[in-house]
């Protein structure tokens, strides 16, 4: 009799189990994605090895970085504290600093607007705003203004 109430365990176990082995595959491929070159830096400071996602546009940043990018209400993930969902770790692998470069940065030029130094927190900040606010550099806002404006 005594027995009884384990029988509902072994169930349980596996289904923690699986959890947690879920939870470690998640893990090792934000780990490998993070040795990807364009992730091994933060994509707004360029400062060595980020320890943050950002969730709104899937990039890798610094601990920096991630205080501005809060301050725009922008979510942002701890790697080694958080849990990622499966879901996010497949938009993470579809991501990346790599693929927001070439959306965000897309007219970026490093010699005209240089990095933010990133113990600077206002031009941390309005970097960020105009990379992802006003989306500045996307080349978007190119098309609404009149071609002879260009020549
Ligand atoms: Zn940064």
């Amino acid at each position: 009799l005594a027995l009884a109430p384990r029988r509902a365990l072994p169930g349980l176990r596996r289904a923690m189990a699986s959890r947690v082995k879920e939870d470690e595959k998640n893990e090792r491929v934000i780990r490998g994605l993070l040795k990807l070159p364009a992730n091994k830096r933060c994509i707004n400071c360029n400062n060595l090895g980020p320890q943050y996602v950002c969730t709104n546009f899937w990039t890798f940043v610094c601990t920096n970085c991630s205080g501005a990018h809060r301050e725009f209400t922008h979510r942002v993930k701890s790697v080694s504290m958080a849990k990622f969902t499966a879901q996010e770790v497949t938009a993470l692998q579809g991501g990346g600093n790599e693929r927001a470069r070439e959306i965000f940065f897309k007219e970026w030029d490093s010699q005209r607007n240089p990095y933010p130094d990133s113990s600077n927190t206002d031009k941390l900040r309005n970097f960020i705003k105009h990379i992802y606010v006003e989306r500045r550099y996307t080349g978007e806002r190119s098309s609404d203004r009149p071609p002879r404006g260009k020549v």
